[in-house]
């Protein structure tokens, strides 16, 4: 826990006692705060009940508080503000969030945004006779600590998670957190070699008004949660706002693919302040880092570097997670001092569970679970990266516009599995020039059948993947829980198959 130290003997209220409420609320304690808590909801409170002074903001002596933290689950501004933010912001009370409370005591301990990510990206051309070893950055001090916060509509945690681990693979405490795994404050203390990596969602920006990264990373921006932005203007402005306090030695990683993503890093460069490090995975981008066919290249080096193939890494399967690799190599470049041993380190990442996660081979045949994929956008990533003998196991609870995207990648997929609520609009869909498909009494029912068929199919090395376009809750608690199911599924198939699956 890194405790808070910036109330002393004051009152801060904080609403939302989820996971990171808590640990604000607990981080405030350890600092010398006095702490008023609620939730609106009965189950949150039960979570504090006994630990934390809960009063219904109605009773609060607003006289008394100095902050309102709020949880990012909580709106601030769309589709309107919570009764509660609207009080603070109206008494004059400043609203914040736990990530606002962590950069604040990072700064207040004198630890924060040392050594420049930006330096290796804000030196001219190096010169290729030095190879790759020598980078002209020097020896990288350990002795700041570099706060690394990522940001996008896609592919947050796979980079973040990606960032900590080629960190830690080269010497650094990398202390990774946010909007995935641990909250902020939860995470241990800075020490000498220390790197922070954060997730952050665009709610939890919102409440980050001094947040100032050393490394800012922007991957895409595609529209989502638009009604909590006020539409997508609202939306892009959140997201930029994680560049907005950067300045001279700070880096902006800005993925380039995406339009109003590439508005961001013109508009960012434009302004002024952080050197700016483009991604691609679509071109070739001179002083960037981009990646061609899956071929990861430093375009800092004259000429270009190969790094990595990332098509031998399988945990990073497709373009859009060269594109996640992409962006977590600029961010890192600064902090390892030799480029390949960054692609080396790419080889050992696990990978996250259940974003076209390896789960088995059984035979010639290898079984994904991507149940993460709860809309048609997501699946088109898996289906995407594999170019044919996809036996696609699919349904759930579907969303608006179903799988009718999905059809550029129909003739990919050999044979179709239809589970769960979705399944009569899913044939439907398919009826109209889709492949064949099976409706399935249950996932394991469809596991089964995929499997066999894949076995018995002519294809060389067929895939079987539990890729939804739809969202879990018809049949599961969450998408983690389904996805837990289709493992163990699988583990019992391989078993039965006499194969190992994998852990
Ligand atoms: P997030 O944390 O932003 O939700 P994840 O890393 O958990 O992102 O990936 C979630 C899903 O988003 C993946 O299953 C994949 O379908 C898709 N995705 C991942 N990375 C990208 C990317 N760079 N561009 C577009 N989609 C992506």
């Amino acid at each position: 826990m890194i405790p808070v130290p910036l109330f002393p003997g004051q009152t801060v209220a904080v609403l939302g006692l989820a996971r990171s409420g808590l640990s604000a609320a607990r981080a405030l304690i350890a600092g010398g705060a006095n702490v008023v808590a609620w939730d609106d909801q009965e189950k949150g409170r039960a979570a504090a009940e006994g630990e934390l002074l809960l009063r219904e903001p109605a009773m609060w002596n607003w006289s008394q508080i100095k902050a309102l933290v709020l949880s990012p689950g909580i709106p601030l501004t769309h589709p309107k503000p919570h009764p509660v933010a609207a009080e603070a912001l109206a008494r004059g009370i400043e609203v914040i969030g736990d990530v606002e409370l962590f950069y604040r005591t990072l700064k207040h301990m004198g630890h924060v945004n040392g050594n420049g990510g930006a330096a290796f990206f804000s030196q001219g051309p190096v010169n290729p006779t030095h190879g790759l070893k020598g980078n002209g950055n020097g020896n990288v001090s350990k002795a700041k600590t570099p706060l690394i916060c990522i940001t996008g509509t896609n592919g947050k945690s796979t980079t973040t998670a990606l960032i900590g681990h080629l960190l830690a693979k080269n010497g650094w405490d990398a202390q990774v957190g946010g909007n995935i795994g641990k909250p902020v404050l939860e995470l241990g203390p800075p020490r000498e070699g220390t790197a922070y990596v954060l997730e952050l969602s665009s709610y939890q920006l919102d409440l980050s008004p001094t947040l100032k990264p050393s490394v800012a990373l922007l991957l895409n921006i595609t529209p989502d949660h638009l009604e909590r932005h006020g539409g997508m203007a609202g939306y892009i402005a959140a997201k930029r706002r994680i560049f907005a306090r950067q300045g001279t030695g700070d880096l902006a990683v800005i993925g380039v693919d995406t339009t109003a993503a590439a508005e961001t890093c013109t508009y960012v460069s434009a302004r002024g302040g952080p050197t700016v490090a483009p991604i691609s995975v679509d071109h070739v981008i001179g002083r960037g880092i981009y990646a061609l066919d899956g071929v990861l290249y430093d375009g800092l080096y004259s000429p270009p570097a190969e790094i990595v193939d990332l098509k031998n890494v399988a945990s990073l399967p497709g373009a859009h997670n060269w594109e996640n690799a992409a962006a977590a190599y600029a961010a890192v470049r600064g902090y390892i001092k030799d480029p390949k041993a960054i692609g080396r380190a790419f080889a050992s990442f696990p990978g996250l569970p259940h974003r076209i996660e390896a789960v088995g081979k059984i035979g010639k045949v290898r079984l994904f679970n991507d149940s993460k994929a709860t809309n048609a956008d997501a699946a088109a990533k898996a289906l995407a990266a594999y170019p044919k003998d996809i036996y696609w196991i699919l349904g759930g609870r579907a969303k608006e516009g179903g799988i009718e995207s999905l059809a550029r990648y129909f003739p990919r997929v050999k044979h179709a599995y239809l589970v769960g609520e979705a399944t009569e609009e899913f044939a439907a869909t398919l009826d109209k020039g889709g492949p064949a498909y099976t409706r399935s009494a249950s996932l394991a029912e469809a596991a089964r059948a995929a499997l066999a068929a894949a076995l018995a199919g002519e294809g060389e090395a067929p895939i079987v993947l539990f890729s939804p376009a739809g969202a879990s809750f018809d049949q599961f608690k969450d998408f983690e829980d389904r996805g837990n199911h289709f493992r163990r599924i699988v583990a019992e198939l391989a078993r039965g198959n006499g194969a190992a699956a994998a852990a």
